[in-house]
């Protein structure tokens, strides 16, 4: 250590501040380190896999919330690892959508923290016998003819025992209109969006930290337009940027910021334009790869621009009864 030039009186000054730093330091210690506002178990987007949706933990007076449960074993593993490593139950499952990348985990989950709340829309309902149906029918086609790459079967089969589970899939505690409410302890606002992403997509605002956590309302590389109705999800876009959020979670990807989010909704409004107008199907493609390129993983293009093209095709410009399918009064 240095003793100072000016002689006692400075040298006692100097002592005074680092005993005082030391104090300030021995309380600040004894403080608990702020705790992240989340916990991101990321998903994955990969060629020749079936995606896992992210899962959000949330802690809560009552335990962890967690938002989805992926799809694959290993997302589920993870899933498990967390709370057992934070010595916390899980004790509530919010699921964003009745999708399979998100909802696969519920059963393995629910056995585990049978307590747990499970909050989500009505929209698995309609799912079970419309998309359930329609999916199996083709995949076991697929199957029959040999289509199907023994790497993907597990999968397929995991997924076959998802949709006959429809028990852990089903809400405990519906969520049927928007508004403020406690999960698990912990004040959030729980919306629902009627036929956007799917028929019922629930996403959550923490209005103490300003996150919001919106399943695949926002998906980074490209929009999975499945079971999709264009304007709902439109709307439900202008009300999620009506939210004060500073960090938005989406359900594939790395968290936005808002200018992520606005640059994002604005790649969603061109593509579904130029989807439904008479313009080549790829300029639609070409024109969503090069608005939202900083949302695509590197070596992702090809997949992404496939996937781009099958939409387009197959929702924003299908023929009307078929573009209208997941509207309000749809088949589904
Ligand atoms: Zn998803």
């Amino acid at each position: 250590m240095l003793v100072p030039e000016g002689g006692r009186e400075d040298w006692m000054k100097l002592l005074r501040a680092l005993i005082a730093a030391a104090v300030g330091a021995a309380c600040a210690s004894a403080q608990p380190a702020p705790r992240a506002p989340f916990h991101l178990i990321p998903g994955s987007v990969v060629p020749n896999r079936g995606p896992d949706g992210n899962s959000i933990f949330l802690d809560a007076p009552e335990g962890l919330i967690l938002v989805d449960t992926g799809r694959h074993p290993e997302h589920r593993d993870l899933l498990l690892g967390f709370a057992r490593e934070r010595g916390r139950p899980i004790a509530a499952i919010v699921n964003t959508h009745w999708h399979l990348d998100h909802t696969t985990g519920n059963a393995e989950l629910r056995a585990a923290y049978p307590q747990a709340q499970v909050y989500a829309s009505e929209a698995i309902e309609r799912a079970v016998t419309g998309f359930f149906v329609r999916s199996r029918t083709s995949t076991q086609q697929a199957l029959d003819a040999g289509q199907v790459p023994e790497s993907r079967r597990a999968e397929i089969v995991r997924g076959f025992a998802a949709m006959d589970n429809v028990a852990a899939l089903r809400a405990t505690r519906p969520v049927t209109a928007s508004g403020e409410t406690r999960i698990a302890g912990r004040r959030l606002r729980v919306n629902l969006a009627r036929f956007a992403a799917t028929e019922g997509d629930v996403w959550l605002y923490d209005p103490a930290t300003h996150v919001a956590i919106v399943g695949d309302l926002v998906v980074g590389p490209v929009p999975f337009m499945d079971t999709a109705c264009a304007q709902g999800w439109r709307r439900a876009l202008g009300e999620i940027a009506a939210t004060p959020f500073t960090t938005l979670i989406p359900g594939h990807g790395a968290p936005m910021t808002r200018a992520d989010f606005t640059a994002w909704r604005a790649a969603f409004d061109a593509f579904v334009e130029c989807g439904q107008s008479d313009r080549p199907r790829a300029d639609c493609v070409a024109g969503w790869r090069r608005a939202a390129a900083r949302f695509i993983p590197a070596g992702a293009e090809r997949m992404i621009d496939g996937l781009a093209g099958y939409y387009v095709g197959s929702r924003l410009r299908a023929a009307p009864e078929e573009r209208g399918r997941f509207c309000e009064g749809g088949p589904g």
